[in-house]
């Protein structure tokens, strides 16, 4: 044994040593994965071995009518269930928190309490167990307020330690949007793109699903056999764009390619039952798709 090789083994003692006595201090640990009850704006569920968590922020509550719902006005009343016993058509606004191994993943952020919503997700990550220091990734289906705008407050960023992840053509579409250009310069240090497809986590896997945005994208999430698909604003009412996929919505970017990801995210998630997560689907939002006869209907899972 050289000299110089015993040194090196001694320093990596040394080192192996001084890491079991204490974490570097600007480390953020990695959190222990506490039980989450459930209560009114969280709900826990499993995606096969990983814990997950809606978090409730709010919701959105639209006029039936032209130019203040994205939908045909009549279209809408002549679809049963489609209002709210109040004449109106809610969306809820989740947020998904994944634990990931070490990452503390959220999936969207919310709306900040823009459009009318509550801006409960503070509280609601709270209340699983989370601070907005132990979030390790952001990732964002799109750059829409209601899913952007909780990641900054009063021009700081909410999630200090956090990754903020988008498709590098989501990330384009923002930087030349006139109302993000106080978000932008916030969060621009933090953000890093990725194209579609790419493993964004060890458990997620980003998916294209084009046509609302630019970089419209939604998150795979798998754990052994368990799976369940983040599907973002490709579809908006648990109602409207399930049995009438083919209906024009107006904040749909490209509507033709909008309609085309609806009705193939409803067909494919029907044929293989696969589970998947509205996040502007009725509280908590894990569901189902199934076919019936000519079109397809949402199956919530059942709740405690
Ligand atoms: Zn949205």
């Amino acid at each position: 044994m050289t000299t110089t090789f015993r040194m090196a083994a001694a320093g990596l003692m040394l080192s192996a040593i001084l890491a079991g006595c204490s974490q570097p201090a600007d480390k953020p640990e990695a959190p222990a994965a506490p039980a989450v009850v459930a209560t009114a704006d969280t709900h826990p569920f499993r995606i096969g071995e990983l814990q997950a968590v809606a978090l409730r922020d709010g919701e959105i509550v639209l006029e039936n009518a032209a130019g203040a719902s994205p939908w045909d006005a009549a279209e809408v009343s002549e679809l049963p269930g489609a209002l709210a016993a109040d004449g109106r058509i809610h969306l809820s606004v989740q947020p998904l928190l994944v634990r990931d191994g070490e990452h503390v993943v959220l999936i969207d952020t919310g709306a900040g309490g823009q459009m009318g919503t509550q801006n409960k997700l503070q509280g609601s990550l709270t209340a699983a167990g989370v601070q907005p220091g132990q979030v390790t990734d952001i990732l964002i289906s799109h750059a829409h307020g209601d899913h952007v705008g909780g990641l900054v407050a009063n021009g700081a960023l909410v999630f200090p330690n956090a990754a903020i992840r988008m498709s590098a053509d989501e990330w384009t579409a923002m930087r030349a949007d006139p109302e993000a250009a106080a978000v932008v310069p916030v969060i621009a240090p933090k953000v890093q793109t990725f194209a579609s497809g790419a493993q964004v986590t060890p458990s997620i896997t980003a998916i294209a699903l084009n046509g609302h945005t630019p970089g419209h994208t939604g998150y795979e999430i798998v754990s052994g056999e368990d799976r369940l698909l983040y599907f973002g604003d490709a579809l908006h009412s648990a109602v409207i764009s399930v049995q009438r996929p083919e209906a024009v919505n107006a904040w749909d970017f490209n509507s033709d390619a909008a309609i085309a990801t609806r009705q193939n995210l409803l067909e494919r998630g029907a044929t293989q039952s696969l589970r998947v997560y509205g996040v502007h689907f009725p509280w908590p939002g894990v569901g189902r798709f199934q076919k019936r006869e000519e079109t397809f209907v949402w199956a919530p899972d059942a709740t405690r």
